[in-house]
Order: structure tokens, then sequence, then C-alpha cells
């Protein structure tokens, strides 16, 4: 099975602290990496996790907040140095190429070896904004004072495997592998049919992870996220602020392990933790009591997709 992890760089709120840094994370998949937001020390924590900046060829913005986007400019200043040259993609809402483009290009050296590519996204609705062979992203739109999305992380439906005893029982030829494991059967040149199901073993459940962060509490998203493998839902709250997290458009641990439970997913992980807790474990425990299968993000963390 191909890799699918998400690795934790950041999981604090707007103001960082000792304990936890602005918001970013990669997903790691089929040897791929993919930002997902881009705070502060992302670059830091990147080169700490051990990831290699050649793979990164796409970074998803959620919304235009500094905690989630101020890395960005950073991130490609160090690029140039390196002598990066693939180009980089930037995804992230309108607005975004207006607001980095001229920044990142006055730091920029005339002959600089990439480009950085930036596509910008409507938040209002649910869309594909990437997809290769194996994998596809669509925004998840959130509610939050600005406008904001999610990203959804689905592995395509992989096809069925050829058995190696029954290509070899049946001396099937290599040109009639791909037509067999998409469904087909296969005819003996004597005009024996031996059905697809005798030739194959299925291929794996398709994987997803959900990204949400930020938002209030928003059940319209549980529908799009229903049955993924993993959430990060953000839980900026502890209950006991719930008044605050309704004024600032945020989430409490309840609101977050609420979504997880609607929408059956496999694990939730939580994060954004607002700076004024000292200890993390009350935000863990009160989102277990309503969704047994919680963690809580921290720097450094790794999560496999499964
Ligand atoms: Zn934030
Ligand atoms: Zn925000």
């Amino acid at each position: 099975m191909q890799t699918f992890d998400v690795y934790i760089l950041g999981c604090g709120s707007a103001t960082p602290t000792v304990r936890h840094l602005q918001t970013s994370q990669v997903v790691s998949f089929c040897g791929q990496l993919y930002m997902v937001d881009c705070g502060e020390n992302a670059q830091l924590q990147f080169t700490k996790a051990r990831l290699r900046p050649g793979r990164l060829e796409h970074i998803f913005i959620s919304h235009l907040h500094g905690d989630h986007c101020l890395g960005l400019p950073g991130l490609v200043s160090t690029c140039t140095l390196l002598g990066r040259t693939t180009d980089l993609h930037v995804h992230g809402p309108v607005g975004l190429a207006q607001l980095f483009k001229p920044f990142i290009d006055a730091f920029s050296p005339p002959d600089m070896s990439f480009k950085v590519v930036y596509h910008e996204f409507n938040t209002d609705r649910p869309q594909c904004i990437y997809e290769d062979q194996a994998l596809k992203v669509h925004t998840i739109p959130l509610t939050h004072r600005v406008p904001c999305c999610g990203f959804l992380f689905a592995e395509k439906e992989g096809v069925a495997h050829m058995r190696p005893e029954m290509m070899e029982r049946y001396k099937i030829p290599y040109d009639k592998v791909n037509d067999i494991r998409m469904g087909g059967d296969y005819v003996t040149p004597g005009g024996e049919v031996v059905p697809h199901r005798l030739l194959t073993t299925e291929a794996e459940p398709a994987r997803s992870y959900a990204y949400c962060s930020d938002t209030c509490y928003n059940p319209s998203i549980v529908p799009q996220i229903q049955g993924v493998n993993l959430l990060y839902h953000e839980a900026t709250y502890s209950v006991a602020q719930q008044e605050a997290a309704e004024r600032h458009f945020h989430s409490t641990t309840a609101d977050a392990a609420r979504i997880a439970e609607a929408a059956h997913v496999g694990q939730l992980v939580i994060g954004h933790f607002s700076a004024r807790y000292l200890d993390d474990t009350l935000l863990l425990r009160e989102a277990q009591a309503i969704f047994p299968n919680t963690v809580l993000a921290c720097e450094g963390l790794k999560i496999s997709v499964a």
C-alpha cells in the first residue's frame, strides 16, 4: 500500500507560544508532499521532519489569516537559495496572488530558477482544485471571519490486482492484464472463459483525509467528509469558552467531536489550540467524551491515514 501520512508542523492558533506554532501540515502521498497552510515556522518544521523540499510542488492555503500563510514568503525565499528548479504551485482563496505576488517578487532575483504559480478558488462551494492519477483534492467550504476552505484529500479507487498463480496457470499474456484488472474476463485460446473474480484480488479501499481549520461549528460539511479515515478539525476552545468560540468563528472541542461523530470518521485529530491553555489534556478529555477515537495534534506528530 502506498504511503498516506499527515505530518503536523504547527497546530497552535494565531498567537504562537513556546508549546505550539502556527498552523501548517504536510500530507505525504505516494512519494509526493502537499503542504496544507503555511504558518511562520513551516519551513523550519519541514526540515525538522526530514521532508525533502524537492518533493513539494503544491501548497494549499485555507484562508488569508496570517497564522495560516505568513510562512509562504520565507519558504519561497529559501527555495530560491537552494536553487530549486521545479515550479511551486500555491492554491488559495481569491486575493492570494494580489497579496503575495508583489511581496514574493520583491525578494526574488530576476533570474529565479523556478516560478511560483498562483491558483485561486472561491470558497462558497466545494470544488476539485487538484487531481492526478491517484489523488484528488477538493475544497470544503468552512464558516470563518474571512473566506475559508478546508481540504479533502481523497485517494482514487484502485483497480484489482492480478493473482500471479492464475497468470501462470492460464499463461495470460501481459497485453491482457489491464483489461482483466479493470473488470474483464479472460478467454483462453481454446475458448474457455475464466471470470475476472477468479483471476484477481480486490483493490484496497480508497483512503481519505479531511482538513478543517478555521471554522465555527458547521454541520453542513458532514456529508462531504462522511466516512473519511482521518479528520483534522480545529478545536480552538474548551467547552467553557463556547461564547468566545462563537464570537471569533472558531470551534470548541465538543463542536469538533460532534462533527467527527456525525460524519462517522475513523479518527479525529484536534488542533489550532488557543494560547490560553497550558495543558491540552483538558481539551482531549472533552473531545473524547463525545468521540473516543480522538488524538491531540502536536508539532512533530506523524499520523497514518489508514
Ligand atoms: Zn487560525
Ligand atoms: Zn483564521
